[in-house]
């Protein structure tokens, strides 16, 4: 069974850990890095998941576990935490440098324009919640567009990393959980 840690300092963090458990895999939540075979970065607001890794001191046990290849996904403020660059950054905002690309925060509007839709991945069709969603403007060496929305990159997907600017936990869809498990029992 694989362990998988679901960072839990703010945001969707139960809807994660449900459907992990649900795919078969065995939940950490975790609020101080620990030995895990992957991790979760959840959608919330990514300015605040920033400044509470520096505030604990988990910033840099996280950001050197990730940079070194431990499986993670992150959906919309996780997605934005994993970037090497903000468009638009809170003030001190800074993503933990993960995946090559640069995001902006915000970018489908605000929260009242939120939706459910339906999208292509490059796993089949999503249903895919957008609360303040980001948007990937462009990416570097190593990373594979995984999903688009109007022509804008919505989903990216890396040898360890997967990110998506929606939130798949929230409409029950597994697709993208189930990729993410399977990308975290290859490695192991
Ligand atoms: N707009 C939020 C941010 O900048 C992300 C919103 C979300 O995670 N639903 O972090």
């Amino acid at each position: 069974m694989v362990r998988i840690g679901v960072l839990a300092l703010q945001g969707g963090v139960r809807e994660h850990a449900e459907m992990l458990k649900s795919l078969g895999a065995e939940v950490a939540l975790l609020r101080r890095f620990d030995d895990v075979d992957g991790l979760v970065i959840p959608g919330g607001e990514s300015s605040t998941i920033d400044r509470l890794l520096r505030i604990f001191g988990q910033r840099e046990a996280f950001a050197a576990a990730l940079r070194d290849g431990l499986p993670v996904l992150g959906t919309c403020a996780g997605l934005i935490t994993l970037a090497t660059e903000i468009e638009d950054p809170a003030p001190g905002q800074e993503g933990l440098g993960v995946i090559p690309m640069r995001v902006r925060r915000n970018a489908f509007g605000r929260q009242v324009n939120s939706a459910v839709e339906r999208i292509d991945t490059a796993y089949g069709t999503v249903e895919a919640a957008y609360i303040r969603a980001p948007e990937v403007l462009s990416v570097g060496d190593g990373v594979e567009v995984i999903a688009t929305k109007g022509g804008r990159i919505v989903g990216v997907e890396t040898r360890s990393a997967l990110a998506v600017s929606f939130h798949p936990e929230l409409t029950g869809d597994t697709t993208i959980h189930a990729r993410f498990v399977e990308k975290v029992r290859v490695r192991n």
